[in-house]
């Protein structure tokens, strides 16, 4: 059996089109299941849909206040980096909020240990405090200023457990990554803030209620990301507890499921797509982006070095021709 990453960089490089083959490449995926496993299967059904189209947006719209909950740095801009830029130029009030300093880590803590272009320290707080810079620079890069962000602080890859079992103040989520169990952030939003369900939503309506948005986004509740999930499921909350002027849209948009996008890489010239199998669970609309916004979300991605490190093909397969968004009222 061919070793999987060579496979799938074989199948990387075959970037076409495949809607008039999309019935073979189905068949193709069942076949391929029993040798290469659901991974390869789902990767190929992927390319029979890299030509579907989906209603357009034409966001922002007159008065829009664009407020983003991101679970880590360099998920806003994987997701939303165009749409960002676009409300930069068009002096749209946008505010980015992270859940989680993304101390949660351990692969990127390995692969700069061996990265010869990072001198340390490697310790995943410190890890964290240069996430935060990268996510300001990243900012920068799509036209926003610093007061545009908003650190929570909340610990990385604990957000699911916190959302399921609550915790509270006297009896708090440890994490396993920082041994915290308070937010270690004096930048963030609630510095020393417990780690325990309450923290994350009082954090969140206290942000939303400030900024009165018109129109709130987040990674979605079939995000294959732990952290991902609980967002979706701690943000719909905040939603129906905040006091809000008008209620705003919510939107999803996606960052992990499996082996996408497809192709890896940096290809700006092509669309994105979402995966095959869930062309059909959500009203995908497309956010299609200029040259301008193509290029200022790569250098955004760019500022992300820590991730870049270690997934630079993955982080560089968002940058395309359009921006994916679903309503999240249909979940
Ligand atoms: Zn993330």
């Amino acid at each position: 059996m061919p070793p999987i990453p060579f496979l799938r960089r074989k199948l990387d490089k075959l970037c076409v089109p495949v809607s008039p083959l999309s019935r073979f490449s189905s068949a193709a995926a069942r076949a391929f299941v029993p040798f290469y496993g659901p991974a390869i299967a789902r990767h190929i059904a992927n390319f029979s849909v890299l030509d579907a189209h989906f209603s357009p947006l034409s966001w922002p719209r007159p008065n829009e206040r664009v407020w983003i909950l991101s679970p880590h740095p360099d998920d806003e801009s994987l997701g939303c980096g165009g749409l960002l830029a676009r409300c930069a130029v068009a002096n749209v009030p946008a505010k980015i909020v992270f859940l989680t300093g993304g101390d949660g880590t351990r692969t990127t803590q390995f692969v700069l240990r061996v990265n010869p272009r990072f001198s340390g320290p490697y310790d995943l707080l410190s890890i964290a405090h240069e996430r935060q810079i990268e996510a300001k620079n990243a900012a920068r890069e799509l036209g926003l200023r610093e007061e545009t962000i908003e650190f929570l602080g909340f610990p990385d890859g604990g957000m699911e457990t916190m959302w399921e079992t609550g915790f509270s103040p006297r009896d708090p989520y440890i994490s396993p990554f920082t041994a915290k169990m308070r937010v270690p952030y004096e930048n963030a939003r609630t510095p020393h803030a417990p780690f325990c369900r309450q923290s994350v939503l009082d954090a969140l309506v206290a942000s939303l209620e400030e900024f009165q948005p018109t129109l709130v986004l987040t990674t979605p509740a079939f995000d294959t990301h732990r952290d991902h999930v609980a967002s979706f499921q701690f943000l719909k909350c905040a939603l129906a507890c905040a006091e809000l002027e008008h209620k705003p849209d919510f939107w999803i948009y996606l960052i992990h499921h499996g082996i996408w996008p497809v192709p890896n890489g940096l290809h700006p010239e092509k669309r994105l797509v979402p995966p095959a199998h869930l062309l059909r669970d959500a009203a995908w609309h497309s956010l299609e982006l200029s040259d301008d916004e193509i290029e200022a979300k790569r250098r955004a991605l760019a500022c992300h070095a820590t991730q870049m490190a270690s997934t630079c093909r993955y982080l560089n397969a968002f940058v395309r021709q359009n921006e994916l968004f679903a309503p999240a009222s249909e979940f």
